[in-house]
């Protein structure tokens, strides 16, 4: 288990560490170096250096050592899956899951490295070219969330390694040694000296500081909550620094009175269970038609009922814990709201007794839509349902929200799916399909979810800059 600082390529203590803790137990399991401000301009020393030299290396080149990476990460599934259940918590069946998600962005951007064009027009007038090109932005500071410790990595290394940008990984607290582990494979599978560094630090705000004041980096790709994407928006205006953001969401789930009602619960355990909940396309809002809510209601209690809670690393368990105290008291307190406002506890709700940061899948009938649970990411196993009378209800219901990332709907009717996913205010829709996730589609949201897309063809755009050369003839 790697615990060191990796800086452009060397491996190398810090003047502190800091504590990985075991939310199955709350024990501390690990300590990992904890980057400062000197480290995070060392690393930009490292990416500025290599910039220029990794940026002429051969697309081809890059595109190999992505599609190793990705083989890499297939022959270290197991360790990779164990470490992130040992951080994060979930069942090693979904770790697995992750590590096979987070490899397609790998094997996706290696297919994509050799496709980056530009295009030759003639200019209106006749007398001159205009040909455009797309260049590597340059040095990029890519900062992850604890929720998927890999693939949030890999969706944002995939495009820098695929454009010829030099980048600093900035791991969230929690999950710094899934992101040590990918810099060793990505550093095994080929990437030059200089190129990546992986910062783990307890220090985030001091590391980015000294990252966004420096004038030679060109690209902050963040994927976290929007208190935080808002935050450091307004630190890169000052650099008019390039900025990617993946932020939070309230996913409306939206099951009309025409729906085959067996999908749609089938769907609702994947998107409000994937992750134990903790998940930024996590179902959040199940918005159900009045004439099919008891019935939903039902049947999502029995289905998030059955399931059993329990450490990740025992295979017995489908949910897992949450990621710390602070997330379990506050869902608490989300769920003892809605109960306050006069919503029906249907399953789970209580604490359960011993070690570790468990709570149970938690289903709620008619919850009132000013309840927090509603208005809030809950990012946890908690379901509130509410029941409307017609479409445009629901649809006004689903998009009374500052979020945008995603959301779902299940009907038979396919005119009514395209009007309905035409009208949601989401980046993404899940049309009766409840798993948008794709490395082949653009992932993104509208609204304060954020700006940029990432996956898809359009994932490598925020990686590099379009230029214009105006050639005379
Ligand atoms: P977070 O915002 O607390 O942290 C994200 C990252 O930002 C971490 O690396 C953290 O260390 C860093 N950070 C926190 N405060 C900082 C500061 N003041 N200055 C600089 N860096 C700082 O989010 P989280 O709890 O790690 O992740 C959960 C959130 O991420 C949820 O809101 C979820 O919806 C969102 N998320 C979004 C997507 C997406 O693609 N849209 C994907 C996964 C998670």
């Amino acid at each position: 288990m790697e615990n060191r600082l990796y800086i452009g390529g060397t491996w190398t203590a810090a003047k502190g560490t800091f504590d990985v803790i075991d939310p199955s137990t709350g024990e501390v399991f690990a300590s990992v170096a904890d980057a400062d401000a000197d480290a995070a301009v060392r690393a930009l020393d490292a990416a500025a250096a290599a910039q220029a030299s990794w940026a002429a290396t051969a697309p081809r080149e890059r595109s190999e050592i992505l599609r190793r990476a990705h083989e890499l990460m297939h022959e270290r599934a197991e360790e990779l899956a164990r470490l992130t259940t040992r951080e994060m918590g979930r069942p090693m069946a979904e770790s697995l899951g992750e590590v096979a998600y987070a490899a397609e962005f790998l094997r996706w951007f290696a297919e994509e490295a050799v496709r980056v064009g530009g295009e030759y027009r003639v200019a209106p007038g006749g007398d001159y070219r205009i040909l455009t090109t797309r260049q590597p932005v340059g040095p990029a500071y890519l900062v992850t969330p604890w929720n998927f410790p890999l693939s949030m990595v890999t969706r944002k290394v995939g495009p820098a390694i695929a454009a010829g940008c030099a980048m600093i990984i900035k791991p969230a607290e929690a999950t710094p040694l899934s992101a040590l582990a990918l810099g060793r494979l990505l550093t095994d599978a080929g990437v030059p000296e200089g190129v990546l560094s992986v910062l783990p630090t307890n220090r985030a705000p001091a590391v980015t500081n000294a990252l966004i004041a420096d004038g030679r980096l060109r690209l902050l790709s963040f994927t976290g909550s929007t208190p935080v994407g808002k935050k450091l928006m307004e630190q890169a205006a000052g650099k008019v620094l390039r900025t990617t953001m993946e932020l939070g969401g309230n996913a409306p789930f939206l099951v009309f009175d025409d729906a085959d009602l067996d999908a749609a619960l089938n769907g609702a355990v994947v998107a409000k269970m994937r992750n134990t909940g903790e998940s930024c396309v996590a179902a959040n809002r199940f918005i159900v038609h009045e004439a099919v809510a008891e019935e939903f209601a039902a049947g999502l209690a029995e289905r998030l009922g059955a399931l059993r809670l329990g450490p990740g690393l025992d295979p017995e368990t489908e949910v897992g814990p949450l990621i710390d105290e602070r997330a379990r008291d506050r869902v608490a307190g989300l769920v003892a709201d809605a109960l306050e406002r006069g919503a029906t506890l249907r399953t789970g709700g209580k604490v359960p007794d011993g070690p570790g940061w468990f709570y149970p899948p938690t289903v709620l009938g008619d919850v009132p839509v000013d309840a927090r649970v509603m208005r809030e990411e809950i990012f946890a196993p908690v379901a509130p349902i509410a029941a409307f009378p017609d479409e445009e209800s629901m649809i006004a219901a689903a998009n009374d929200t500052e979020a945008g990332l995603v959301a779902y709907a299940y009907t038979r009717d396919l005119k009514r799916a395209l009007r309905v996913g035409e009208a949601l205010e989401t980046g993404m829709v899940g049309l009766n399909r409840g798993l948008v996730s794709n490395p082949a589609a653009p992932f993104g949201g509208v609204k304060e979810s954020g700006i940029g897309r990432e996956g898809g063809f359009e994932g490598i755009d925020d990686y590099v800059e379009l230029k214009y050369l105006a050639v005379d003839m």
